[in-house]
């Protein structure tokens, strides 16, 4: 696993600035505001805003058929319309403060050992030393706080026995059987 000093080094190098222009949050093309979103920050923006689980978030679209004929998926992800993330309002994260790591992180993101970057106009921006710290240090508490979650799951899928003809999600709170 990656140190933040490893990872200080290379954001500064590339460079970021966000230019606050909304576009991942917004579905330019299918997906590509896909934000998965675990337990544990649903029910930061539930008690955030008072809205519903199921107002805030989706099962994660791709569903595994089980030995049972059930279907399961792993994941959640935060609601979207045709357009847009249900919490960008006006141009703006209506839920800044409790955004999950995906978009407090992004455009960047640690895979195993390694910085990949996706698509963003902010790149390329000077950053101080001190913001690139910082963008390092959430990228490895992020990458913690998934491999916790991702623990969580192989836990759960372990036991878990998904009811023939339903559809449900599993993660690190347990199996959540989906009506219809
Ligand atoms: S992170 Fe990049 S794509 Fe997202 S709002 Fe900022 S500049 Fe735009
Ligand atoms: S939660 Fe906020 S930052 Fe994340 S995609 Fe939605 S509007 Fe954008």
């Amino acid at each position: 696993m990656l140190e933040v000093d490893d990872v200080t080094g290379r954001i500064e190098s590339i460079g970021f600035c966000c230019r606050e222009c909304g576009a991942c949050c917004r579905r330019v093309a299918e997906d590509s505001n896909l934000v998965l979103v675990s337990p544990a920050e649903i029910r930061a923006i539930m008690a955030a805003t008072g809205m519903a689980w199921e107002e805030i978030a989706e099962p994660y679209p791709d569903f595994i058929t089980a030995g049972t004929g059930g279907e399961y998926t792993l994941a959640w992800c935060i609601r979207r319309t045709d357009e847009a993330c249900i919490f960008l309002h006006g141009g703006r994260c209506s839920i800044y403060v409790h955004r999950p790591w995906i978009c407090r992180t992004y455009p960047f993101m640690l895979v195993d050992d390694d910085l990949a970057v996706s698509e963003c106009p902010g790149l390329g921006a000077p950053l101080s030393p001190c913001d690139a710290h910082d963008a390092a240090a959430d990228l490895c508490r992020r990458q913690a706080a998934e491999a916790e979650e991702e623990a969580g799951i192989r836990a759960v899928f372990r036991e878990a026995v998904v009811p023939p003809g339903k559809r449900a999600v599993i993660d690190s709170e347990g199996m959540k059987v989906l009506d219809g």
